[in-house]
């Protein structure tokens, strides 16, 4: 897609918990890179893991069959590296799952039928560096949900929504981009067990939350972490006060 480094993108950023809901829309250049955006994107995992101090600069976005990693920062990892070395050590096993992922009913059904003559493939699998790769340089489909995965497993679906050419009326500076153009209001989270009260509380790494971070109300916060005499029942979490976003 060179010609289109002066196209403009509508991109959506979906919530990672609320996975129907968009939290986010920007208007990107084809020119720019996938961390210009990455770096717009706003997520409250983030500031929770930064106040945690286990904040982590690793990230990818997967669109169609290329991962692009965010390994700016030394200590950042290579996430598309377990998967793969999984692709490469058990490739049945892949293939597999990889056909489950890709075929519906119908084609289920065909294969019942009439056996299994196609003998389907993997794609194939690129890794690319977020901050070397522009959005011009990839092939992608428009409406298509990707991935964005961040500190660890956060993920969010990202869509590609319009593609058009940068025409007179647009922001001229193109310093300004990615421009946000939506922006979900702040809500405030609810208690991950009982799903009725605000949270007041926020863990982070804690072995028997369902979550990471995970957030409670107050009653259910001393409920799950403290015994009827008042002591604690395990010490591995963190945990800070919850002020709403
Ligand atoms: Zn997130
Ligand atoms: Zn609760």
């Amino acid at each position: 897609m060179e010609h289109y480094e002066d196209a403009v993108l509508c991109i959506e950023i979906y919530h990672s918990r609320r996975t129907w809901v968009k939290a986010q829309e920007f208007l990107v250049l084809g020119r720019q890179t996938l961390t210009e955006l990455r770096d717009n994107i706003c997520c409250a995992t983030d500031q929770v893991m930064q106040k945690a101090g286990k904040h982590n600069p690793s990230g990818y976005i997967l669109i169609e069959d290329v991962f692009c990693n965010d390994l700016r920062d030394p200590s950042a990892i290579d996430y598309s590296k377990p998967i793969f070395d999984w692709l490469r050590n058990s490739k049945d096993d892949a293939l597999e799952k990889w056909e489950c992922i890709i075929s519906g009913e119908l084609q289920q059904k065909q294969k019942a039928l009439l056996g299994d003559p196609t003998i389907s493939r993997l794609p194939h699998f690129k890794a690319v560096d977020m901050h070397k790769t522009r959005f011009c340089d990839l092939q992608f489909r428009l409406g298509a949900g990707y991935l964005y995965c961040h500190q660890g497993d956060c993920r969010h679906t990202i869509v590609i929504r319009d593609m058009r050419l940068f025409h007179p009326e647009d922001v001229g500076d193109r310093a300004a981009y990615p421009i946000l153009t939506f922006q979900l209001k702040s809500r405030v989270q609810k208690c991950c067990v009982c799903k009725i009260y605000r949270a007041t509380k926020v863990t982070v790494d804690d072995k028997w939350a369902p979550e990471n971070p995970c957030y409670f109300c107050d009653n259910c916060y001393f409920l799950l972490h403290y015994s009827e005499d008042g002591s604690l029942l395990y010490k591995e979490f963190s945990v800070y006060d919850y002020h709403h976003e």
